[in-house]
């Protein structure tokens, strides 16, 4: 028998009739169930003419048929590609063009809008509660056993587009070796089991609901509560059935907004996991505050899973994304690979067996981005301290360049939020004639606040250096953030590029 990952998570279900799934509403569904399922939904695949390497587009909306697909991909030795439920058709063709899939499973809803932007698709549907559309209709009375194709961990299992805020998105070959060694190491770190009921209110389509969340449940033999999305509500009631929680930020922030958050409602808790942005140290405070745990931040991105994560057991420090993973060497280095010492600041890059293999039809764009010695530039500046723990200071491309200095935008922010009346803030670099980039601040004011341009100069007077101080400071209703709570800069710099002009 093949190894891969598909037969990792059939050796590792506990009990096959153990709850695998728990979707409000609808009965739970055991591993055995949800093995079953992906046979017949892979007899559905093979049966439209999937082979072993081909790729299966998926834009559907969240179910636990939606996680029977992906393991019916698995199953078939497909490539599993899941698209953002937010594409457009227009946005979607690109996907279509770049990764040229066999067969592409859509939402009912949708499927008129798509097939007029692809045409010569061959399309399947899902209804957005996964229990309707011809996937669903074809999988009815399929065998629930299937012979799965003999891919091995080398295979790829999955392409992943980037968010691409730089030119167009790429997509992120990642192996079946590449998503088991790291839910491998997060089971074992945060002590993932059987007795875990992991509270899953994250979208499917990214690495951190799918693959985070999804993978380390499936190897720790662990249940999830499938949430349709991140509803307040939806999210304290499930909370006291759930052991453990993975979050972006902005869920951390909403749920201290809300008086159900406390010790008690969150004392039966083992864990709750952050990360895809930065967490405020201000939200790790008041969380820990309010119900006595410390949020644990881990580091990763879509090409190379996760990387760094604070320790289950020692410090989690606020502000840092903690130390590498079993297996993955993390270093700081200079603009011609030198690795750095502590305390300095350069690229992160990263090595390990969770690395991607390289951007799907890019071999130039690849060998661009890797060291000759195997090291991943991702593009994220950090510093790594004395004890080990890295932090990050933004994105190579965030950083400000102003009168020939660099000037690390995440040093002010942090400044910034801790000001009274100031809820969270952005530092971004606008073009400016004089200093070729104006450093810019962006405020979002507490409630009620009242605070202005000239107290938060102010008050960074004698804080920061003259010229890291911002050239104006401007007031808005919310940062703009895409779907993984990541504040956009890019669409930032794009809407006030005249500002300075
Ligand atoms: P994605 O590929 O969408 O998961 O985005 C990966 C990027 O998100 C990384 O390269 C980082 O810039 C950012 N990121 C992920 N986790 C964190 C974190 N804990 N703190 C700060 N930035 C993070």
């Amino acid at each position: 028998m093949a190894d891969n990952l598909f037969q990792r998570f059939v050796q590792s279900a506990p009990d096959p009739e153990k709850a695998f799934l728990l979707p409000p509403g609808r009965p739970p569904v055991s591993f055995r169930e949800s093995f079953a399922a992906a046979a017949r939904f892979a007899h559905v695949l093979v049966r439209h003419g999937v082979v072993p390497g081909d790729r299966v587009a998926v834009q559907v909306e969240k179910s636990p048929e939606a996680l029977f697909l992906y393991l019916a991909c698995l199953r078939a030795g497909a490539v599993y590609l899941p698209l953002n439920s937010g594409y457009t058709p227009s946005e979607l063709a690109y996907f279509a063009g770049d990764a040229e899939p066999r067969l592409f499973v859509c939402s009912e809803k949708n499927q008129a809008a798509i097939a007029a932007a692809l045409p010569d698709m061959q399309f399947l549907t899902l209804g957005d509660d996964g229990t309707s559309g011809s996937l669903v209709t074809e999988a009815n009375g399929a065998p629930t056993d299937f012979a799965d194709a003999g891919v091995s961990m080398s295979d790829l299992a999955s392409i992943l587009y980037t968010s691409g805020t730089t030119g167009r998105s790429k997509g992120a070959m990642l192996t079946h070796g590449n998503l088991f060694s790291n839910a491998a190491s997060l089971k074992d770190v945060w002590y993932f089991s059987g007795r875990d009921v992991l509270l899953h209110a994250l979208p499917l389509f990214h690495i951190h609901g799918l693959f985070v969340a999804t993978n380390v449940c499936l190897i720790a033999g662990a249940a999830m509560i499938l949430l349709p999305k991140f509803d307040l509500d939806a999210v304290f009631g499930a909370l006291p059935n759930a052991t453990t929680m993975m979050g972006v930020p902005t869920f951390y922030t909403r749920m201290l907004t809300d008086p159900r958050l406390n010790r008690d409602s969150t004392r039966h808790m083992r864990l709750f996991v952050s990360g895809s942005a930065p967490l405020l140290a201000d939200t790790h405070r008041g969380w820990q505050e309010r119900t006595g745990h410390a949020i644990l931040e881990r580091y990763g991105m879509t090409e190379t899973n996760m990387n760094t994560s604070n320790p289950y057991e020692g410090a989690r420090i606020p502000g840092s994304v903690g130390l590498p993973l079993p297996g993955v060497d993390v270093r700081i280095a200079d603009k011609n690979g030198q690795p750095l010492g502590q305390g300095e600041i350069g690229m992160i890059e990263v090595r390990g067996p969770n690395v991607f293999k390289g951007y799907w039809r890019m071999p130039q764009k690849t060998q661009a981005e890797f060291r000759p010695d195997g090291f991943f530039m991702t593009g994220d500046l950090g510093t790594v301290d004395a004890n080990g723990y890295l932090s990050i200071v933004g994105r190579d491309k965030d950083l400000i360049i102003s009168g020939g200095l660099n000037i690390y935008p995440k040093e002010i922010e942090s400044l910034l939020d801790e000001l009274p009346g100031v809820e969270e803030s952005a530092v971004v670099g606008l073009p400016h004639p004089d200093f070729g980039e104006g450093v810019t601040a962006f405020l979002v004011k507490k409630k009620a606040a009242s605070i202005t341009e000239k107290e938060v100069m102010d008050a960074l007077g004698e804080k920061l250096a003259r010229f890291k101080h911002p050239k104006r400071v401007l007031f808005v209703d919310q940062l703009p953030r895409n779907t993984m709570g990541k504040v956009q800069k890019s669409q930032m710099r794009e809407t006030y590029k005249s500002l300075y002009a």
